[in-house]
């Protein structure tokens, strides 16, 4: 295949569900949250960083989240989702593009998520490495679809190529010489 010029902009898409589970911490996107159930899984079951995860990975065509760190492999039980969302991070700059914004929701009965978003949305961007106004957290309760006993979270990625060094470097001060 002839080696094509990288697009300029890539969007990617994940989607993760975890089952409610009594006596185990509910992580969502990096933080733990005050419940008497948690989400089962073989890692911290966090859905929102699972989702993001695989927004990431699917936005540069990279394997899921799942063919990376299998279920079946015992050195992710009980694992930080914080490990799969800087692996995907990682991979997303050694493909040469920057995360521009998230935008996600989550869909789950209980426990309600306002007094808790901005946290989350703080939390998200910061392990992402941009600023707040760049993350989107929006939830939902599960009307008519019959999920109350799962967390159901949905992410959407823009990712921007990596500008080179160095024309990127020297624009902010040509804006202020023409003050
Ligand atoms: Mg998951």
């Amino acid at each position: 295949m002839p080696d094509l010029p990288q697009p300029a902009l890539r969007i990617g898409y994940g989607w993760d569900s975890h089952e409610f589970k009594a006596g185990i911490p509910l992580k969502i996107g990096g933080i733990t949250l005050p419940y008497d159930k948690g989400l089962g899984g073989h890692s911290d079951g966090d859905v929102l960083l699972h989702a993001l995860t695989d927004a990431l990975l699917g936005a540069i065509a990279a394997p899921d989240i799942g063919s990376l760190f299998p279920p079946s492999d015992p050195q992710w039980k009980g694992a930080d989702s914080v490990v799969f969302l800087r692996t995907a991070l990682e991979r997303v700059a050694a493909a040469g593009y920057e995360l521009v914004n998230v935008d996600s929701t989550l869909i789950l009965a209980a426990p309600k998520i306002g007094s808790h978003a901005a946290t989350i949305r703080k939390r998200v961007a910061e392990l992402c490495g941009i600023s707040a106004d760049r993350v989107g957290i929006k939830a939902k309760t599960p009307e008519g679809i019959g999920t109350e006993g799962a967390a159901i979270a949905q992410a959407t990625v823009l990712l921007a190529k990596k500008e080179r060094a160095s024309s990127s470097k020297h624009l902010p001060t040509k804006h202020k010489k023409q003050r």
